[in-house]
């Protein structure tokens, strides 16, 4: 087993209700390998981040087992740089600025030591690199995952869904399901999915949960209804982190077992988002996950006899 994540490491500036953060580290890739660093003792990742990103986060990473020889660091040039303002309801963000920077021009290498990675989680990246990550590794993982967003959407259709069809599972929120698909309904949405490739699809609805679909399964988690919500910001990535480290952690991909991996990622996420940025997730011990995610078990059981 060894899992690879693809994904932006960055910087970002986030405007909540409740404060205001100047640039922080943030990053699909930073918050998808820290998720799953608690599931799997060794993971690699493929980014690229400036001269001006901070040592130390790397340093962080590694001793949480995140092998970082498939990041490169781009001498005298700029992280990726992303704005965002949530609305009060915290469910909707506008994002306030995109700066590509490194990853304007990102050719992602795959080390030679990451050409075993059997599970594959691309995070939210351009899906051209997306690709070019599957098409260079010589042999096909066992499970790719696959995040993305409505800015890829909005200017590379094509090169999404080509990249779409290349992953086992694909994970996304409600609005980039209909925008998608052209669907309302996200049964509809996620079955017309179901056809461009994955076998597996996710659809993500913020506070009020996530829906796991097959062909011909369905299954709903529920998010653990919190006292205090401050910053959503990588609660996505969070959760593919989570989902798929479970997953690696324990090899198995019937639909049962991706069932408990979403519940695992939905605990992660409800971490994720009590503090700005990446803070939590840096605080939470195995602990912490045990009892979170009987939260989760006992908020939804029931028993149907008196
Ligand atoms: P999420 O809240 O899970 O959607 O993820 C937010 C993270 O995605 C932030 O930390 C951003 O740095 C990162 N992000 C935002 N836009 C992009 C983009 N166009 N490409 C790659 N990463 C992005």
């Amino acid at each position: 087993m060894s899992l690879l994540t693809v994904g932006s490491v960055a910087f970002d500036a986030i405007e909540t209700p409740f404060g205001k953060t100047d640039k922080i580290v943030g990053g699909a890739g930073t918050y998808i390998s820290l998720a799953s660093s608690f599931f799997v003792g060794q993971q690699n990742i493929i980014s690229v981040v400036g001269s001006d990103f901070p040592s130390e986060v790397l340093d962080e990473m590694n001793s949480r087992g995140i092998d970082t020889d498939g990041l490169q660091i781009k001498e005298g040039e700029k992280t990726f740089f992303w704005s965002g303002k949530y609305h009060n309801d915290m469910n909707s963000r506008d994002t306030l600025t995109t700066e590509l920077n490194v990853l304007e021009h990102f050719d992602p290498i795959v080390p030679a030591s990451y050409q075993d990675s059997s599970y594959v989680m691309l995070g939210n990246l351009s899906p051209l690199v997306q690709s070019k990550v599957v098409e260079r590794m010589e042999n096909r993982p066992k499970l790719i995952a696959m995040d993305t967003m409505n800015f890829w959407m909005d200017i590379a259709m094509d090169d999404l869904k080509k990249t779409i069809s290349m992953v086992d599972v694909l994970i996304l929120n409600d609005e980039e399901a209909r925008q998608l698909t052209d669907e309302y309904a996200l049964v509809t949405a996620a079955k017309k999915i179901l056809k461009m490739g994955p076998s597996h699809v996710i659809v993500k609805k913020g506070e009020h949960g996530a829906l796991l679909f097959s062909v011909d399964q369905m299954f709903f988690a529920p998010a653990l209804p919190l006292a205090e919500v401050f910053d959503p910001t990588g609660a996505g990535d969070t959760f593919a982190g989570g989902f798929m480290g479970y997953i690696a952690s324990t090899e198995d991909r019937s639909f049962e077992n991706l069932k408990r991996a979403v519940i695992y990622g939905s605990a992660m996420a409800s971490f994720c988002v009590e503090k700005f940025g990446t803070q939590r997730l840096l605080e939470v011990t195995q602990e912490d996950i045990i009892n979170r995610v009987k939260e989760f078990s006992d908020l939804s059981s029931f028993d149907l006899n008196k």
